[in-house]
């Protein structure tokens, strides 16, 4: 049995991992629940799988909640919240899916209490992935991935070191503007750039994926989670979303993970690792889906790329401020204030004008991604 606190679980992944832990509920006990604001589903959450503690961020919430509640569950509220649940002595492992930065005290919390970490919010090793390693590495705990992209890249190295490996290769599904030609970019609709041909998942990261940000982001995660430079993570464009990704070892043979699209399977390998648990939840029938096609990324539509490239080779403040802008960014385009291509040249432009910081603190990390979002929302 796993005792496990889920940071964001009203959200897509805190939603799919709630299905996991009710596919196997022998071997996962969920401890801890935390939410932004989406009360009314934690408490539905609260009722079924009665955890010690959960957390909400607005604390007149927590206060109706814990009137609701009585004694049965500990309630906690705002960004100490996440740091109590995140640190329950009965926990084994903390799953982060809260979107934005909000999770990396929590992540660096959890790792210097000595409990493995499961990482679906890629802002944390986006940001300081390099302090989250070597916390990790010092305290001994895991740092599982959740992504399916990571967690296919981790099925297959199964424990090889890095320089057994040539390459790894990222799978991109190209977003619904893969065939879109650039003229028709700057008409490109919030409407349309929220519908994501294979994966249903939150806002943030849909817009992400149609502008391939979220694929930028991921060559960045990837970069620290399995200790490779920038130049040896390469993206392919697979439509599919079929092969969740691949690593190309150092003799030229590819290993490759695939299945259906569908979160429950990494967010199930991160909670029971190293076991596989029976589940009958994800099944793949290859002669119903015919092919499987691969092709290169478009730089010109999609400079996302290499932008996610240039910050995750420079390193130090750099991604941190990718990510920033690019939050910025996607919140002004949902809102209609800038177009699709606007979104990369502000991250762009942003990037352009920082003072960079190597081998940053997190002080510096949080500095820089201050800076950065109030440098984006100017213009
Ligand atoms: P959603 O927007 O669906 O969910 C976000 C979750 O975070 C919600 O539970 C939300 O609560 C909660 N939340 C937001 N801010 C806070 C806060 N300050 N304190 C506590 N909880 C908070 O996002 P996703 O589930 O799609 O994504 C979560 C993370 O996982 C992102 O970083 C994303 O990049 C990553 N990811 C997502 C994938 C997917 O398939 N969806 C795949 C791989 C990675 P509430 O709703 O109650 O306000």
């Amino acid at each position: 049995m796993r005792n496990v606190v889920l940071l964001g679980s009203t959200g897509s992944i805190g939603t799919s991992t709630i299905k996991v832990a009710e596919d196997l509920p022998d071997r996962i006990r969920l401890l801890g629940l935390a939410a932004g604001n989406n009360v009314e589903l934690l408490l539905d959450q609260t009722r079924k799988h009665r955890p010690e503690a959960i957390s909400i961020t607005d604390p007149a919430k927590a206060r109706d909640l814990r009137d609701m509640l009585g004694a049965s569950t500990e309630v906690f509220s705002g960004s100490e919240g996440l740091l109590k649940l995140a640190t329950l002595p009965a926990a084994d492992i903390v799953l982060i899916a809260i979107v934005g930065t909000a999770g990396l005290a929590p992540a660096l919390a959890a790792i210097r209490a000595g409990k493995d970490i499961a990482v679906a919010s890629k802002e944390i090793l986006v940001m300081a992935g390099e302090i989250v390693m070597r916390e990790a590495r010092e305290h001994g705990v895991k740092v599982l991935a959740v992504d399916s992209e990571h967690s296919a890249i981790f099925q297959c190295l199964d424990g090889k070191p890095s320089n057994s490996v040539r390459r790894l290769w990222l799978t991109a599904s190209g977003g619904p503007f893969r065939t879109t030609p650039k003229e028709e970019f700057p008409g490109i609709t919030v409407e349309r750039a929220l519908k994501h041909p294979s994966w249903v998942m939150g806002r943030k990261i849909t817009i992400d994926s149609a502008t391939l940000f979220n694929k930028g982001l991921e060559m960045i995660e990837a970069r620290w989670l399995f200790d490779i430079e920038m130049g040896r993570v390469s993206v392919v464009v697979h439509p599919q979303s079929v092969v969740h990704s691949m690593v190309e070892f150092v003799d030229g043979s590819m290993l490759a993970q695939l299945s259906t699209p569908d979160m429950c399977l990494p967010i199930q390998y991160a909670l029971t690792y190293p076991e596989r648990a029976a589940s009958d939840r994800v099944q793949t029938n290859l002669a119903k889906l015919g092919s499987l096609t691969f092709e290169e990324p478009d730089p010109e539509r999609f400079p996302a790329l290499e932008l996610a490239r240039t910050a995750g080779e420079v390193g130090g403040t750099l991604p941190a401020v990718l990510n920033a802008a690019n939050e910025i960014a996607v919140d002004a385009f949902v809102n209609r204030r800038i177009s699709f291509p606007e979104v990369s040249a502000t991250v762009r432009r942003t990037m352009d004008r920082h003072h960079l910081v190597p081998h940053a603190s997190l002080q510096q990390i949080l500095e820089a991604d201050a800076w950065a979002r109030t440098e984006a929302a100017r213009g």
